[in-house]
């Protein structure tokens, strides 16, 4: 169909991006089906960042038969410490306090996760094409084509269904046309990886000052942090000497000295400026998108790929019956969209809100922020409320649980 292009063959689905949520459809829907992924990386890149999975995205894991193997490479935090730059306590959120069998926070190194689930994608019998950019789509009435490009090779490849898994960035989202709203997170954060901190196993600390915010995280021979930085100011922080940085973060929490000598130079740290993603459809006629491409979002509640890890089993579930009824119409596949829409934005309009409060420069908004923070941590009930929705599993606040954050 396109000139000078090398056809290769025919799959059941074509998924374009392995990252978390293409890797974890592939492993649900590769023993039934013929299922290729399509990935712009040469291979697995070690992460230089931390990823904390709570209930919602743990009970996916545990439905693709993935738990026992993701719980070894990470470590299970029951306690969230909240404080004050100054250091006095805001509040102690404690996981335990959920009603549910993963209870907790489970963080690790993404890259790490990505292993597990490309090891269980191959085994299951998935194919991947790394080092393959998807380029352009084209939909037909009883197939989809799509042309990619690896190296100087443009290939075709032809399946019965497209899944634009590629990210914030999503070409697959651009390809389809799908009418989309991109707009940059308030928050600009610094992610890194430093040496191991005993103290953290037990409970996770965060702390929070006007303009400021940093938390620690335990993960596997190492201690997660991740620092919020207002927009603007990458420069001016990377201008100066990392010592001077390191110094910052010692101020704030004296125990991580020792642990912050295994960063060297700047290059150890990843800057990011999330964007916030809403795409008005997320499926058509034999396509459809999931996690990032879809719903991207602030990282404050640390849900974007729990989310995605959700959708993936939704969306093999509905995969499934339109390869059972023959039929890959947008109404068919709706049936995802419908069952994913209500929570995810749910989540993304509290993450906002989360990031306007507590990642701020504005006095009046870092008040509330604390008040807020100080009340969830004396009130049980509050603390259930708040930590079931930022754990994933309600997609709804009451007019009267809002009103209980602040009055
Ligand atoms: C710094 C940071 C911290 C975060 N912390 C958390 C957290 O603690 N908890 C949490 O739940 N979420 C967190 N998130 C969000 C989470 O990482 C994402 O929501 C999740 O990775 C989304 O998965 P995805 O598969 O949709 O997209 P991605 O992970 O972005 O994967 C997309 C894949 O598509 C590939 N790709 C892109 N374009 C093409 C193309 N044209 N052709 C072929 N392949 C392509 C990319 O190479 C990539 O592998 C964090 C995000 C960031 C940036």
């Amino acid at each position: 169909m396109w000139q000078g292009v090398t056809i290769t063959g025919f799959y059941d689905i074509v998924v374009v991006g392995g990252g978390v949520g293409g890797l974890a459809l592939g492993c649900a829907l590769a023993e039934k089906h013929h299922v290729l992924i399509i990935e712009a990386r040469p291979g697995l890149v070690p992460s230089k960042r931390g990823l904390s999975l709570q209930a919602n995205g743990l009970e996916a894991l545990q439905k693709l038969d993935l738990l026992g193997r993701v719980t070894s490479i990470g470590l299970k935090t029951g306690h969230v410490a909240c404080y004050e730059i100054d250091g006095s306590l805001l509040a102690d959120l404690d996981y335990s306090i959920l009603d549910h069998p993963h209870n907790y926070v489970l963080t690790l190194v993404p890259s790490e996760l990505e292993r597990v689930l490309r090891n269980e994608f191959s085994r299951r019998g998935g194919e991947i094409q790394e080092s393959t950019s998807f380029k352009e789509v084209v939909l037909h009435h009883d197939s989809v084509r799509l042309r990619a490009q690896c190296n100087a090779l443009s290939l075709e490849f032809s399946a019965s269904i497209i899944v634009g898994a590629d990210g914030e960035n999503s070409r697959v989202r651009n390809g389809l046309r799908l009418p989309t709203k991109i707009r940059e997170c308030p928050d600009h954060f610094l992610f890194m990886l430093a040496g191991p901190l005993d103290m953290l196993q037990e409970k996770a600390r965060q702390y929070f000052g006007l303009g400021k915010m940093v938390g620690f995280f335990p993960v596997p021979e190492g201690t997660y942090i991740f620092y919020y930085l207002p927009a603007g100011r990458i420069n001016d922080l990377r201008a100066e000497v990392l010592d001077r940085f390191k110094t910052e973060l010692t101020n704030i929490m004296p125990e991580i000295s020792d642990p912050l000598d295994s960063l060297i130079s700047w290059d150890d740290i990843v800057y990011v400026a999330p964007k916030r993603v809403s795409v008005r459809h997320w499926v058509t006629d034999r396509a459809a998108l999931l996690g990032d491409a879809v719903h991207a979002l602030d990282p404050s509640w640390a849900q974007g790929a729990n989310m995605t890890l959700q959708d993936a089993l939704v969306l093999a579930n509905t995969i499934d019956q339109c390869f059972q009824s023959g039929d890959f119409s947008v109404f068919r596949l709706k049936a995802y969209e419908n069952a994913r829409r209500k929570q995810t934005t749910f989540v993304q309009q509290q993450s906002d809100r989360t990031a306007r409060l507590t990642t701020t420069e504005n006095r009046f908004n870092y008040w509330l922020g604390k008040r807020i923070i100080r009340r969830t941590g004396r009130n049980k009930t509050l603390m259930r409320t708040a930590l079931k929705a930022s754990a994933g599993l309600s997609d709804r606040f009451s007019i009267r649980e809002q009103l209980r954050f602040i009055i």
